[in-house]
């Protein structure tokens, strides 16, 4: 392991790694996973970290909050990380626009290690049984080539030692519904999803992952069909959430 972390900074020195957020190359090394984001913008990261909930006022990983779309739907615990604005000037829009598009493993690193501080936090991953994750669209897997929430999943799953499982995936679109626009299709989010043919939750407490939180209809609809199927407890974990006034 001691030798493991030597030929990182090793390779580091030899290749410095890139910026996900500003692209510039680094010469100093961050602190916490080195790599990812250079000084200054893992300054922005623990910025936007340290926003608090306008509801509670408590900084956003300590915030208890449960968006009413999903406490409805049977969400049992919501876990974020920061708010949500979906452009590359924040640390948050940045990390999740490179997870979805570049398939980067370090940045799906950083932010499992990220998201595993609250839930250990909250004593979580002692409850939860399983983790599984809101699977993306058939077109975008077939575009990236690469599922990010699943990932996120699977890293987040191998921090925590927890197993990860594909417990819902998406139906098979009608043609209907392929003529639907984006917004149209969010609205329908609750015909969607399915449970996968070997979902078997009954009785457990699932950890349901996704990058972000924005209206929470896909996650509300995934919410749905896990407690339909048993599940005893759904606790939903985001990398960041858009806040709604
Ligand atoms: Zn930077
Ligand atoms: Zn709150």
């Amino acid at each position: 392991m001691k030798f493991k972390g030597l030929f990182a900074r090793l390779s580091g020195l030899l290749f410095p790694p890139v910026c996900r957020m500003c692209n510039e190359r680094q010469t100093v090394f961050a602190p916490r996973l080195p790599g990812v984001l250079c000084p200054d913008c893992m300054n922005r990261w623990n910025e936007e970290l340290a926003e608090t909930c306008p509801a509670c006022g408590k900084v956003h990983a300590q915030c208890c909050c449960i968006p009413v779309v999903l406490r409805d739907a049977g969400c049992d615990a919501f876990v974020h990380l920061s708010a949500y604005r979906a452009h590359r000037k924040t640390a948050a829009g940045a990390l999740i626009l490179r997870c979805k598009d570049n398939n980067d493993r370090d940045v799906f690193r950083f932010l499992a290690k990220e998201l595993s501080l609250p839930i250990r936090a909250f004593g979580y991953d002692n409850d939860v049984d399983m983790i599984t994750y809101v699977p993306r669209r058939r077109a975008a897997v077939q575009a990236t080539g690469h599922d990010h929430a699943k990932q996120l999943a699977s890293t987040l799953a191998h921090e925590l030692k927890l197993p990860v499982q594909t417990e819902l995936r998406r139906k098979v679109l009608t043609k209907q519904q392929k003529q639907l626009n984006a917004a149209e299709r969010e609205k329908n989010a609750a015909h969607s999803f399915e449970l996968a043919s070997a979902a078997d939750v009954s009785g457990k407490t699932v950890l349901l992952v996704d990058d972000v939180c924005t209206t929470g209809s896909s996650l509300a609809a995934c919410v749905a069909l896990l407690k339909d199927a048993g599940a005893a407890r759904v606790i939903c974990a985001v990398v960041a959430k858009t806040e709604h006034k």
